[in-house]
């Protein structure tokens, strides 16, 4: 697994359940996105009624799952959970829903890898809380409407745009999580670490959270290897040294970079002379699927600016050639 992915390993699980928070409050950064939350969940109570259906889109790791809980948790009602590529028939979905109650958030990961059959189901549920499903085949065929409970549907997915546009102009409430500043992830590892139960020096706090790619996922994971190197040391607190040195370890640079990163952009410079170079070509090079690059490494390659998209593909921008020490293209 790639350490520095925001994507969840099959063992991180449970130890993600026990760091997530549980209220508004506690969700640390996204400050955006918390006031606008907030202020629905308010209005929603006030009417007694249940929150508008909410699509919550942005990289991996960034805290969707978490939000969504803390959303049933504000609006004092069951979370229910499932993804996009687990539910395979429209019958599936039906269940699911069927077995709501009134309130009820029903959160759905990957969002946009619905079957289009299921995705159909949606939209009365959505619209009109109801079900249209068929009874019987050939022709004593039927259609019959069943009434759901009200409920508000949380929607996640990488990408806004993945989305097709009926279900994403259903839903009431879009929101798009950033990726996080530093000192927001630095409160992110602060706060792991004493759930964790181990001290940590604030100059180590602060350089995992400058690595850690602005994702809180990325942040806990690289401080749970972290404290695994301090603690065989011995240490009673984390220091920056050991810090540093487990970074080293795992190849991640100083900027949060890592192999795959490395590899991806020299080879944008050398293979390419800089760009521009088309997504699949350059997925071909490197041996990686271009949906991967587009939604896992390239969004923060190109908020960092280390590459650009321009028309006629990927390209190198001066930051990059300083990052590698090399001495910038000339241009033509
Ligand atoms: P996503 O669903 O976007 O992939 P998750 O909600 O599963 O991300 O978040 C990954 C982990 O990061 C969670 O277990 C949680 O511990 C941590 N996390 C995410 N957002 C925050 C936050 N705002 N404050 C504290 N921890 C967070």
């Amino acid at each position: 697994d790639r350490m520095i992915s925001g994507e969840q390993f099959e063992d991180e699980h449970v130890i993600e359940l026990s760091l997530r928070p549980t209220s508004l409050a506690q969700y640390i950064g996204q400050t955006t996105a918390k006031e606008n939350l907030a202020i629905f969940i308010q209005a929603a109570k006030l009417r007694n009624e249940p929150l508008d259906h909410v699509l919550l889109y942005g990289p991996p790791g960034l805290g969707k799952t978490t939000m969504a809980s803390i959303i049933a948790n504000e609006m004092d009602v069951q979370f229910r959970t499932t993804s996009g590529p687990a539910i395979e028939k429209a019958g599936d979905l039906a269940a699911i829903l069927s077995s709501l109650e009134a309130g009820d958030v029903l959160f759905i990961d990957e969002i946009h890898r619905l079957p289009r059959a299921v995705e159909e189901i949606l939209y009365p549920a959505m619209e009109d809380f109801c079900l249209d499903i068929v009874i019987g085949t050939g022709s004593t065929a039927r259609s019959v409407r069943l009434d759901l409970p009200p409920f508000t549907l949380v929607g996640a997915t990488t990408r806004a745009g993945l989305l097709t546009a009926p279900l994403r102009d259903r839903f009431g409430v879009l929101s798009r999580l950033e990726y996080y500043q530093a000192n927001d992830l630095q409160e992110i590892v602060e706060r792991t670490a004493s759930i964790f139960n181990v001290k940590i020096d604030s100059a180590a706090a602060t350089e995992i959270a400058m690595r850690s790619r602005g994702t809180p996922r990325i942040a806990n994971r690289l401080l749970k290897r972290v404290r695994d190197i301090s603690q065989v040391k011995g240490e009673t607190k984390i220091s920056i040294e050991t810090t540093d040195q487990a970074l080293q370890m795992l190849q991640v640079d100083k900027t949060g970079l890592d192999h795959i990163d490395h590899k991806l952009l020299l080879s944008i410079l050398d293979a390419f002379q800089g760009g521009p170079v088309g997504l699949d070509t350059l997925a071909a090079t490197i041996g990686e699927e271009s949906q991967t690059i587009e939604d896992v490494y390239e969004p923060f390659l190109l908020q960092q600016g280390f590459i650009q998209r321009t028309p006629r593909g990927r390209i190198a921008t001066p930051k990059t050639y300083q990052h590698f020490n090399r001495p910038l293209k000339q241009s033509d």
